[in-house]
């Protein structure tokens, strides 16, 4: 089921029918717990059946692929009966659609209990299943219990104890005679064969007659063998849709019964949906971040969106929170549309059409592109494609370039959803200034991730309240990361100035307002000396004209 498990979750359903029936599976499968753990037990037992039809698919199945379908087909009626058996209603109706295969069982009959990986070897094909494969299979195996009595009855002959009867596939069945046994062989009946460094091999009349006996009937064998097996595979060929149906059906199953366990031993819910685009997710939780916190307590967050306010900016210091409580939204939301039940006390949730995140800095270095354009071309596309239906997370945009042009890139776009799009909305920003917007833009609400400050240090609460944050903590969060106090106390000082520093960005306004006049100025000097009729003009009037243009100028500069 994991790769169905992941097919569903990259694509959720958008339509509430199909979710509902996938949440009554759910439901009736946790409250049925004998049932499920009989279907989980059976369902380990199945092998995964959409890469054996693929194998059997190319021609490239082996005699263990085979096997390993028979084995898990033979699961199917138990998993049907469980379900049919159990009394309810879904879980009945959905038996109904596994379908046993009899044809392709009837047909996997012929391969042996434990075929080998080749299916050149032999030992593919079952005792009894072909008459002709079972006489190929005597003479051959009788051959070789007579070549054993054969060495027996040698060495008594001759009387050489160490005397063997060997086989190669050049010089086929021997009898080997070590160099100091040599002169007891019996060279009437012994024919010179092969010669090694210490030994020498010899064949007789009685030995080549049979050799060739034997080596039919294992060529035989293993052909004709080989032969079954490739029209075995071949007609279980035939039925690949249906085992294909099956396996999807089959997969479908397990994550039913794996979203019911994980319901069961997360204290999930079963998720509720309006039409109204209403968002009321309570004592909502992350499901991973919740499980790596193991024994620290994960802090459980609302989250409550309504047509008249579905917009929600959240502040708050770094390391609070904010992402992983954007991100619980969003995998609620998922988790609910691919049928499962969610992390939270309780969930009623609209049906998005779409989910657009633009979180974290994925850097695409390699196709040239900057962490800031990456977050741009993020936000262009899903400003260009929500819909008042879609629901959107943008985490600190505008954090990749000047303080000015980020915050108002950010407010632009807050607005814009705001007026144009209507979509759900989640806006994480370390920008204050922006939790003004709440005065202009109605359906904007300020929320922020509770810090406090505790004998000069942050201690992060993770809970999520009402109203802007007060202040951003950055400095103390360097301190949690033990940046040098150097550091520390300089930018605590510059911090200061900054925020004292009214004035001198008054000045800092001056300036740019004088640089803009300069440049004004000069382009009416350019513009008056590019107009000038220099020869209409008498050398007093253009001195007179030069002098004037220095004037203009040296009276900016
Ligand atoms: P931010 O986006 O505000 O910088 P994150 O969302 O990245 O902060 O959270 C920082 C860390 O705080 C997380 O990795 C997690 O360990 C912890 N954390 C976040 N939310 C919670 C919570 N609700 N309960 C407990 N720990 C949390």
């Amino acid at each position: 089921g994991s790769r169905k498990l992941k097919q569903w979750l990259h694509q959720p359903l958008a339509n509430r029918r199909g979710i509902e029936e996938r949440q009554r599976l759910v439901e009736e499968l946790i409250t049925q717990y004998f049932t499920r753990v009989e279907l989980q037990g059976l369902l380990k037992e199945v092998y995964d059946l959409e890469r054996l039809s693929g194998r059997i698919a190319f021609g490239s199945a082996s005699g263990r692929d085979l096997a390993q379908l028979r084995s898990s087909l033979e699961k199917v009626p138990a998993i049907i009966s469980e379900l049919a058996d159990s009394g309810s209603g879904e879980l009945v109706k959905f038996s109904a659609k596994l379908d046993r295969c009899g044809e392709v069982c009837d047909l996997l009959e012929a391969i042996s209990e434990n075929p080998p990986l080749s299916a050149k070897e032999g030992g593919v094909i079952r005792e009894g299943f072909n008459d002709k494969l079972d006489q190929y299979r005597y003479a051959s195996r009788n051959g070789k219990d007579w070549i054993a009595e054969l060495e027996q009855r040698e060495r008594q002959l001759t009387g050489i104890k160490s005397l063997k009867i060997g086989y190669n596939r050049i010089f086929g069945y021997y009898i080997e005679v070590s160099k100091a046994n040599m002169h007891l062989a019996d060279l009437a009946r012994y024919e010179r064969k092969q010669t090694l460094a210490n030994a020498e091999r010899y064949i007789t009349p009685e030995l080549k007659e049979k050799e060739a006996l034997i080596l039919t009937a294992e060529e035989e064998s293993l052909s004709l063998e080989y032969e079954l097996f490739v029209q075995i595979r071949d007609k279980v060929k035939q039925y690949i849709p249906r085992i294909q149906k099956l396996a999807s059906t089959l997969s479908e199953l397990d994550v039913f019964v794996s979203f019911s366990n994980v319901a069961e031993k997360y204290r999930f819910v079963k998720p509720e949906f309006n039409d109204a685009r209403e968002i009321s997710i309570i004592e909502g939780r992350h499901p991973v971040v919740e499980k790596m916190l193991n024994k620290q307590h994960y802090v459980p967050n609302d989250c409550v969106l309504t047509e008249q306010q579905n917009m929600m900016l959240i502040t708050g210091p770094n390391m609070s929170g904010k992402s992983t409580y954007m991100r619980q939204v969003a995998l609620t939301i998922v988790l609910a549309q691919i049928g499962s039940y969610v992390p939270a006390e309780s969930a009623n949730l609209p049906i998005v059409d779409q989910i657009f995140t633009r979180i974290g800095a994925a850097d695409d270095l390699v196709s040239g592109q900057s962490t800031f354009m990456v977050e741009m071309l993020e936000s262009q596309y899903a400003i260009t494609h929500a819909t008042e239906r879609s629901l959107l997370l943008f985490d600190e945009i505008g954090r990749g370039t000047s303080t000015y042009d980020g915050m108002a890139l950010a407010q632009s776009m807050i607005e814009y959803i705001h007026d144009h799009i209507g979509a759900n909305t989640l806006f994480s920003t370390h920008y204050h200034e922006l939790t003004a917007l709440d005065q202009s833009l109605d359906k904007l609400n300020n929320v922020h991730v509770a810090a406090m400050e505790q004998s000069g240090k942050v201690v992060f609460l993770h809970k999520v309240k009402s109203g802007p944050a007060d202040k951003s903590y950055g400095i103390h969060v360097a301190e949690l990361a033990n940046l040098p106090q150097a550091i520390l106390g300089r930018a605590r000082d510059l911090l200061k100035s900054f925020e004292e520093g009214k004035k001198q960005k008054v000045s800092h306004v001056e300036q740019l307002s004088f640089f803009d006049e300069r440049d004004t100025d000069s382009e009416e000097v350019l513009q008056t000396i590019a107009d000038v009729n220099i020869a209409a003009m008498t050398p007093l009037q253009s001195l007179q004209l030069l002098n004037d243009l220095q004037a203009k100028l040296s009276k900016k500069g």
